[in-house]
């Protein structure tokens, strides 16, 4: 297609585009709430509402009466939409799961690391992802990944708790046809996370939240507007390697006195004088769940939630968010010493920010958050007037 005529394609879908930006916002808007949002008539919704299903983007379903209100309808995705995949390659195991664009992630395939090469495990991801995609044919527009590791480009440069090093994970695109042009996404764990927790979350709406995440260590993205700042490679947010410790830890990224170091599982077993979880995720649960708390352990949870506390302080003083979240397992963290951690991050907050201190919630998506944070990424790539515009191009005719 030339030029010109491509961005008049585009031009045609930003309608489109628009609407599908509400629906993803509020899952289950009627047609008469979206053209609010939208601004527009009732005539102009009808004829955007069509053309959008006629170009099986979405559907609708009669809206449950309300008043005395004119009858509407639930705008929900098409039963031939596209579709978007998204893996996650987690601590102990990895998980591929296919979404519309509700964004609502629907597991189809999850297994333990079958070898610590990662070939080998790239090559089993890339034949399920080869599968999900015969299965829907030309649906499937972008594959998005989220790693529990450091990404940069196209790199999955540091992948501590497997042993993974400078692994391209382009690899994953092996059984994917290249004229079916679906892209590959990828992203940091937390930082989806985080994502998940901005647009559908618990820091939904607000312009600058400040999300973090413990499991082995900690990890964390800023997302202004609705993205994560994702730096100049892709590598921004490793929260957990600013020096907030002790400079006399030694921390398996080469850094000294990361962060990380003081406030997972690692750090309650060096603090308990326990020999270093094999799961430092397991670990901590394991401790939570304990009906009776020694004064090794009491210390050892109020050391690390005073950790938390007065680094996320220290991040609040850096970025001004109006709100911080926590994932992971960082809220039972909180929650099992929380005196300790509120007096450390008051502590650390300058003297002018102590009277309106951003609220900490705890995250609502829970182990969720980096799943539907990579669908969310997919489909801001499918949803864009000129990802909608080559949707309606791929579309047999009729
Ligand atoms: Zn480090």
């Amino acid at each position: 297609m030339a030029q010109d005529s491509r961005q008049a394609a585009h031009i045609r879908w930003l309608g489109a585009a628009q609407l599908i930006g509400v629906m993803r916002a509020e899952p289950g808007i009627t047609r008469a709430a979206a053209a609010q949002k939208l601004g527009i008539g009732s005539g102009g919704a009808t004829e955007l509402v069509a053309r959008a299903r006629r170009a099986r983007l979405l559907d609708e379903t009669p809206a449950p009466a309300q008043g005395r209100g004119r009858p509407t309808t639930v705008l929900g995705p098409h039963t031939d939409g596209p579709l978007v995949l998204a893996a996650e390659l987690r601590v102990a195991d990895w998980r591929l799961a296919v979404a519309g664009i509700d964004g609502d992630p629907q597991v189809v395939a999850q297994a333990q690391y079958a070898s610590k090469d990662p070939d080998v495990v790239l090559e089993q991801l890339a034949n399920e992802i080869g599968t999900a995609l015969r299965k829907t044919p030309k649906r499937v527009r972008a594959l998005a990944v989220s790693v529990a590791g450091t990404i940069s480009g196209a790199r999955l440069v540091q992948f501590t708790s497997r042993g993974w090093h400078d692994v391209d994970l382009s690899a994953l695109t092996a059984k994917i046809p290249r004229r079916a042009g679906v892209r590959l996404l990828l992203g940091n764990d937390a930082t989806l996370a985080g994502l998940a927790e901005a647009r559908t979350g618990a820091a939904r709406a607000a312009t600058t939240a400040l999300h973090l995440i413990v499991a082995q260590g900690i990890g964390g993205t800023l997302v202004v507007n609705g993205e994560p700042i994702s730096g100049a490679h892709g590598a921004a947010g490793e929260y957990g390697h600013v020096p907030f410790a002790d400079p006399a830890l030694v921390c398996p990224c080469g850094a000294r006195g990361c962060w990380d170091l003081t406030v997972d599982g690692r750090a309650l077993a060096r603090l308990r004088e326990d020999p270093p979880p094999a799961d430092a995720v397991g670990y901590v649960h394991d401790l939570i769940s304990q009906p009776h708390r020694d004064t090794l352990t009491r210390r050892a949870f109020e050391a690390v939630a005073a950790s938390l506390g007065r680094g996320i302080g220290g991040l609040v003083n850096l970025h001004d968010p109006e709100v911080v979240t926590l994932g992971g397992v960082a809220a039972p963290l909180r929650a099992a010493a929380p005196a300790a951690f509120d007096e450390a991050y008051r502590n650390a907050l300058m003297s002018f920010r102590k009277q309106s201190a951003p609220p900490v919630r705890d995250g609502v998506h829970g182990e969720e958050g980096p799943l539907r944070g990579a669908v969310t990424l997919a489909l801001d790539h499918v949803t864009t007037a000129a990802g909608l515009a080559e949707w309606a191009d791929r579309l047999p005719a009729g």
